[in-house]
């Protein structure tokens, strides 16, 4: 049986990556997409951010399952901010060690639900072998010792003692090291400059000891973050950033005998997270959200939340959750930022039902699961009010989505990731949100919302035995690599 190799590519978009492909800037995935099936339409969760969309990807559910809201949430339960680690200045104001732990220990342990099975735990349960390669979102039946670098250590006095749970074959950059190969030679890809291990380079210097050491695992899922830095600086020169990664691809093809051979001893699936908007230049298309809730008490990073509060802010770039800490203060904060065109949709929970408004209008619609409509995917629900709010086409029971990809299934899953009161926005295109110690990207290239420009990645499929199903889903990535390692229906879940 062939191997399966998953490729997430951070950002990859499907204009930059034909564009690369065209101008023969991308030989190693040029080679893929000749020989496999592309889908320039496949749709990524919400929100569009790294941290739920991994676990969607690994866990094959949207996150009212899986129950990772974002990289940025409210746990009203601990009374806790959780932040697995986006933006310097707020991971200074929240604590390293805070962040770090979010992201090593409790996304894994804690909030990715014991409900759902990773691909991992589906895999290891049916006798194969499955492996890790720089993904946050890991969880695994093994454990692996941490080591921290010893200049955090000191710094932040991050003293771990619990070890991470993941596959057989775990690499989490330099802190998680596979017992199987012999060290890698030091080089700069494992310093504090290069996010010690966690970049293109050290994943493929991994993945191809790992397949030298002669105990591929049937399955790799490898983390390739490096585009995404990139394309939040300079989103012009997509195509040149894209033709780097592409070069890291071409070292792990060069690695065999021949480029065909790849082929013949593995399925090689390449696939995005999500995509990046254009952020304008001027200081109106960052929405400054404390400055509109003016009328509230916030939140400050850093310190307790409670009852003095009305409001907690967890900015997730051109989305935002809003946690009323009070319930009645819910449909107030919506009101403080409806009148604004720079806010794209404004959405919550009313019991089953989801009530999106469109930011600057009195337009509304709600939905529900298990209505008399259908969407490309099956799925049923039913609708009232102007459907023109998330741009819904209905022929008959048929309903289909735009602007905004597979809408329904997607706000539902992220309002009803979390049982607390809860408002999203999302940002109008070329806009995206301020809060406290947010990072920002004027100029630069943003992401998070549920329009079709963050949402729409590419998969690339090579060496499969069948076609990957259309319309494709990123939830549907886990069972089609089931499917091909042979894992049967009854034990996929
Ligand atoms: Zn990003």
């Amino acid at each position: 049986m062939k191997k399966v190799l998953l490729f997430l590519i951070d950002s990859m978009m499907s204009d930059v990556l034909e564009r690369c492909v065209a101008m023969g800037k991308a030989p190693g995935l040029q080679f893929f997409m000749e020989r496999g099936q592309y889908i320039s339409d496949c749709v990524t969760v919400f929100p569009t951010m790294t941290a739920s969309v991994d676990c969607s990807l690994i866990t094959g559910v949207y996150p009212d399952q899986h129950k990772v809201p974002g990289l940025v949430w409210y746990d009203p339960e601990t009374n806790e901010m959780i932040n697995y680690i986006n933006g310097t200045a707020s991971v200074g104001k929240l604590g390293f060690e805070h962040c770090a732990k979010n992201v090593l220990f409790d996304l894994n342990e804690r909030h990715l639900s014991r409900d759902v099975k990773t691909i991992h735990e589906v895999l290891e349960e049916n006798g194969l072998v499955s492996g890790s390669i720089n993904v946050i979102a890991h969880r695994g039946h093994k454990r692996h010792k941490v080591h921290m670098p010893p200049v955090l250590d000191a710094v932040t006095r991050f003293n771990l003692r619990e070890k991470a749970s993941g596959p057989t074959i775990m690499s989490l950059g330099t802190l998680v090291r596979p017992a199987l190969f012999r060290p890698i030679v030091w080089n700069w890809a494992q310093s504090a400059a290069k996010g010690y291990g966690i970049n293109d380079t050290y994943a493929i210097d991994v993945l191809i000891e790992v397949i030298n050491s002669g105990q591929q695992p049937d399955f790799t899922l490898i983390y390739l973050p490096e585009n995404d830095h990139k394309l939040h600086v300079s989103p012009h020169e997509a195509v040149e950033h894209l033709a780097e990664v592409d070069e890291q691809l071409v070292r792990f093809l060069d690695s065999y005998s021949s480029w065909e051979q790849v082929l013949e001893r593995n399925v090689c699936i390449f696939i995005s997270d999500h995509g990046q908007t254009l952020i304008g230049e001027s200081d109106e298309h960052n929405i400054d959200l404390e400055a509109m809730l003016a009328g509230f008490s916030i939140h400050r990073l850093g310190t307790d939340v409670t009852d003095e509060y009305d409001v907690v802010i967890c900015n997730n770039e051109r989305m935002t959750y809003l946690y009323p800490l009070k319930e009645e203060n819910l449909l107030p904060l919506s009101a403080a930022v409806s009148q604004d065109p720079r806010i794209d949709l404004i959405a919550w929970r009313e019991g089953e039902r989801v009530v999106v408004r469109r930011g600057g209008s009195d337009r509304f619609l709600q939905f529900w699961k298990g209505g008399p409509l259908r969407d490309p995917y099956g799925n049923e629900w039913g609708m009232e009010g102007d459907s023109g709010v998330l741009e819904v086409e209905q022929e008959g029971r048929d309903i289909c989505f735009g602007t905004y990809p597979d809408a329904f299934s997607r706000l539902y899953g992220s309002l009803f990731s979390q049982r607390g009161p809860v408002l999203v926005l999302t940002a109008a295109e070329g806009f995206e949100f301020l809060s406290e110690a947010s990072p920002t990207h004027l100029g630069g290239g943003s992401h998070g919302s549920l329009h079709k420009q963050d949402s729409l990645i590419p998969l690339l499929v090579a060496g499969a035995s069948r076609p990957f199903p259309v319309p494709a889903r990123l939830v549907d990535v886990k069972d089609f690599i089931l499917q091909e390692l042979g894992v049967a229906v009854r034990d996929r879940r």
